[in-house]
């Protein structure tokens, strides 16, 4: 099956060699070759044409000028292997203007392309579609029409065509006014992010992280009733890397982003929470939101139960919200802010000298320093 794919891509690539349908493409290089990346990729990344100092000299899109370089370094500052991921263009060849600098392809040249862009697609099938750039966008809707915008909808996942699509800006330097470089790395940390969610899922079908959060905020609040919105989020994500502390493993997949008032777990958002947790009680306290749960799960804890005997996930959340449960909020957040996940998010912020708010932290094993057993 594998060979019939390349076997399939590599007519394609013949097909696109000699095709001549764009009048100013004559003199370009066309850019599909087994260079794009790989076949079985899960996420596909679409540019807008090949560069004339890169891919039409280099034969490798985004590969030898600068926009190549920027793409390179924000995929590997997000962790994403470019050998892995499959990489193209929205038309394939090096569209220039009189003076011979890179030119924006126009909609007729897009149309003419989209033929080899939707088979591109057909043949690799891959659940994420990332556009860079607003050439690129449009592509899409040449083959499945949609309405979204570049600028509305940067950075979001957006359905299309059977897929997750993530538009966002091109990496070359023009986009840098409209798109800042620190903006961008959160951007493919967004990307990356997803892309892990996209590999959670395949190794557990049945595990449902959204599930998963609301149960333990369940805990949380059966554990300390009343509990604010605020705290909630912010025990959860203590919960989280106490867990990975003492075991290397998350309580659940949930998301977290950094916002201003610190972590934010995106499974938590209060109708999800409330669809999560059928018997949720919500008290409306001079506009802060308050947890109990109508009744209880059954017992969670009892000074009888030896802590050895508990769950594991139960037992770190115990003690986080027994550590933690009575501080106030300023006192919590410093303690979220403390924790490595977010000293690495304002670390980088201090360096940047930008805020990454909305940026997905990573609570990923590696960057956490285990305790000793
Ligand atoms: S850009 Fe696409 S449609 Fe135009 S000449 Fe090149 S391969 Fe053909």
């Amino acid at each position: 099956m594998v060979v019939s794919k390349h076997k399939t891509f590599d007519i394609l690539s013949d097909a696109v060699r000699y095709c001549t349908r764009c009048e100013r493409m004559h003199s370009s290089q066309r850019i599909l070759s087994r260079s794009v990346g790989s076949l079985s990729s899960p996420i596909m990344f679409i540019g807008e044409a090949p560069g004339r100092l890169g891919a039409d000299l280099s034969g490798v899109p985004f590969y030898g000028d600068k926009s190549g370089d920027n793409f390179q370094a924000l995929l590997e500052h997000a962790g994403i292997d470019r050998t892995s991921v499959f990489v193209s263009n929205a038309v394939l060849c090096n569209p220039r203007d009189e003076d011979g600098r890179n030119a924006t392809p126009n909609r007729q040249e897009l149309s003419n392309c989209s033929g080899f862009l939707s088979r591109q697609i057909e043949l690799v099938d891959p659940k994420i579609v990332v556009t860079l750039g607003a050439s690129a966008l449009e592509a899409l809707s040449l083959i499945e029409r949609h309405e979204y915008t570049l600028s509305a909808c940067v950075r979001t996942t957006c359905q299309w065509f059977g897929r997750t699509l993530i538009p966002l800006y091109h990496p070359g330097q023009r986009a840098m006014v409209h798109r800042s470089f620190a903006n961008q790395r959160s951007d493919y940390q967004f990307v990356a992010e997803r892309l892990r969610r996209l590999d959670k899922g395949r190794r557990k079908p049945s595990g449902l992280p959204s599930k998963a959060a609301s149960d333990l905020a369940r805990e949380i609040i059966e554990l300390k009733p009343g509990v604010s919105y605020f705290a909630l989020h912010k025990l959860l994500f203590l919960a989280e890397v106490e867990s990975l502390k003492r075991s290397g493993e998350r309580l659940s997949g949930a998301l977290f982003l950094r916002q201003k008032d610190g972590p934010y777990c995106v499974d938590l958002e209060v109708t999800r929470l409330r669809k999560g947790i059928p018997d949720l009680e919500i008290i409306n306290k001079a506009g802060r939101l308050h947890f109990r749960v109508k009744a209880t799960s059954g017992i969670l804890f009892s000074e009888a139960t030896p802590s050895s005997q508990m769950p594991k996930g139960r037992t770190v959340v115990a003690d986080i919200v027994q550590q933690y449960g009575e501080l106030d909020d300023a006192r919590l957040k410093t303690r979220t802010y403390l924790a490595e996940p977010m000293r690495r998010i304002l670390r980088e912020e201090q360096k940047s000298l930008v805020n990454l708010f909305n940026t997905p932290i990573n609570l990923d094993v590696a960057t956490i320093e285990r305790a000793p057993t």
